[in-house]
């Protein structure tokens, strides 16, 4: 990185060691040109991406937000509490692992219609009617019809 006294290009690391829990690494840096030593602190960032909206708006991932939409769809149904967080940690950590700054809401949609998926059928379309922009009605009878059929070849 660059010298932050003299914008030099070169700099060498001369110490390194790992900080707390091992979570950093503090690096003792030396400006090869002006001889100014300074440190520098080197952590994995695990931030939730930003939200686009449709509207092309911005807003903060709200994962209580997403808690609930899910909520929603697996209203009654029977699928435990464990799993549902469980659900929610497997979005949160694909999110997190994407390094993106921002994300749009459609993907979000997608990876919960994918974990809705695996967990309860009935949940997953009651989300997807609500969340896919089903253009008409053809469109969310034919995804119910897909269903049923699955359901149908399971003994
Ligand atoms: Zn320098």
């Amino acid at each position: 990185m660059f010298c932050p006294f003299c914008r030099a290009p070169d700099t060498k690391v001369i110490d390194s060691r790992l900080v707390g829990e091992g979570e950093q690494v503090r690096r003792r840096r030396e400006c090869v040109v002006c001889g100014e030593r300074f440190t520098t602190f080197e952590g994995a960032e695990l931030v939730t991406p930003r939200v686009i909206k449709s509207d092309g708006s911005r807003v903060p991932f709200d994962d209580n937000k997403l808690r609930k939409s899910m909520m929603h769809a697996l209203q009654k149904r029977p699928v435990s509490i464990e799993k549902i967080d469980s659900a929610i940690q497997a979005i949160l950590h694909r999110l997190r692992a994407s390094g993106e700054r921002e994300v749009k809401s459609i993907v979000i949609g997608e990876l919960v219609m994918n974990e809705l998926a695996k967990l309860d059928k009935v949940a997953y379309v009651r989300f997807a009617s609500v969340y896919r922009d089903f253009q008409d009605v053809e469109a969310f009878n034919t995804e119910i019809e897909k269903l049923k059929q699955h359901d149908e070849q399971q003994p």
